[in-house]
């Protein structure tokens, strides 16, 4: 499989190149050059397969004989080693729980995923590589995880100093290994913009690759979950939509892609909060990004979403054909708050600001009779915990994996400024 740049200013790439390169020399994201629906017969026995031989099947086409087909088994074994339920909320409505993985957040999928390929194309290169990554949350502690132990992979994670939550700050700056964690005097933003400099050095971008969800090993693998969701939910015979919490929008376009190979999926809808870059672009037609506002849905607070332009290309960058297949809205911190505790009222369950907002682009849309929608639930409640327990009426029971890594000691390099990053880098 070939990927091309989206800025059309670079040669073709191998899914290999694409993985280790992140972005294309044109500053462009990739895309895969052919999407091949999978048979149909696949899919209409969905049941038959196992979660490992359903992300077989999705993927790879994507991967091609790059990587051998025992090995991609292999890969998609060391990924996928937990369940992605789907919890009832009423009787047109669920919560795909995407947070069972070892970091309790959906993008564990994508960040093992990217680091079983890395390690597997780096094998036989005496060089090390680094993945730096700047988070203002999540990223960070499913990045690490992911990447721990990974042989010839060096990771360096930056975030704000006094910005991330306590059990965040735990899983980025406890594993140690290969693991480092940047802590720097200032805001998510600063922490990106440092990020894009190192990129842009030619000094040391060279050895650098990036861990957001423009890398195509990490973002593809998000398709996986939509396929297990309708092997869960066609017994019921009902049309699905799908409501994705969004916030660089690369998870929901992972599920557009599902769609192409074949997946029946009636419609989406990228729910955000008050950043409302992508749902003003449907009303008004015209593309304006916007400085990030910060929220209680905080890892969605992103301004200028990066995969939005993936979905376009998937629609054909036909603005009709995006609207009919896809709707967006946005939704301020009262109206989360206002859900969890319906979603609470009528079914006792506890959703994270960020699945409640998922659930509130579904109650938008209006489901109809024929119809099922599924929210997904991209973290578990204990990330968000204050403001889950200022919320509802609940104490949230803080889960093993959270409760060892709290006993850990904190080891964290502090910076404050791009010329520190650089000598870290380079030293
Ligand atoms: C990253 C993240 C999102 C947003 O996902 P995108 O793929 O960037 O749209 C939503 N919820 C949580 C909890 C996240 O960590």
């Amino acid at each position: 499989m070939k990927y091309y740049s989206l800025h059309h200013k670079s040669p073709k790439s191998s899914f290999k190149n694409a993985v280790i390169s992140g972005i294309a020399p044109d500053r462009g994201l990739y895309f895969p050059e052919k999407i091949s629906p999978i048979a149909t017969d696949y899919i209409e026995n969905i049941e038959k397969y196992s979660h490992h031989e359903i992300a077989f099947e999705a993927i790879k086409q994507f991967v091609g004989d790059e990587i051998p087909d025992e090995k991609l088994k292999e890969i998609i074994a060391e990924t996928i080693t937990f369940d992605f339920p789907i919890i009832t909320i009423d009787k047109n409505c669920g919560s795909l729980e995407l947070f069972h993985g070892p970091t309790m957040a959906f993008k564990d999928v994508g960040a093992k995923f990217m680091a079983k390929c890395l390690e597997y194309f780096n094998e036989n290169n005496p060089e090390e590589v680094t993945v730096l990554v700047a988070t203002s949350g999540d990223t960070g502690g499913a990045v690490a995880n992911g990447f721990l132990g990974t042989k010839g992979v060096n990771v360096v994670i930056l975030y704000p100093s006094g910005k991330v939550s306590d059990i965040q700050e735990k899983q980025l700056t406890t594993l140690g290994q290969n693991i480092t964690a940047l802590e720097v005097d200032g805001v998510f933003d600063d922490c990106q913009e440092m990020v894009k400099t190192a990129f842009l050095d030619a000094e040391i971008t060279k050895k650098l690759t990036s861990a957001n969800s423009i890398n195509i090993a990490r973002w593809l693998p998000q398709m996986f979950y939509y396929f297990f969701a309708y092997k869960s939910l066609k017994q019921l015979n009902k049309e699905l939509v799908f409501s994705v919490p969004s916030g660089n929008f690369g998870n929901i376009c992972a599920g557009i892609v599902a769609q192409k190979l074949g997946l029946p999926i009636k419609h989406f809808i990228a729910a955000t909060n008050i950043n409302d870059t992508v749902p003003n672009y449907l009303i008004e037609g015209k593309y304006v990004s916007k400085p990030s506002k910060p929220t209680i849905s905080n890892a969605m607070d992103v301004g200028n979403p990066s995969n939005f332009i993936r979905i376009q290309e998937l629609f054909d960058n036909n603005f009709e054909t995006l609207k009919s297949n896809f709707s967006s809205y946005s939704f301020t911190d009262d109206e989360t708050r206002e859900a969890m505790k319906k979603i609470y009222a009528t079914s006792q369950y506890i959703a994270d600001p960020h699945g409640a907002v998922g659930y509130l682009g579904l109650q938008k849309y209006g489901l109809k009779t024929t119809e099922f929608g599924v929210f997904l639930e991209t973290a578990h409640p204990v990330k968000f915990l204050d403001i889950v327990e200022e919320t509802l009426p609940v104490k949230v029971a803080i889960p093993e994996q959270i409760q060892q890594i709290m006993t850990k000691e904190k080891v964290a390099k502090k910076i404050s400024s791009f010329q520190e990053l650089k000598e870290f880098l380079t030293a």
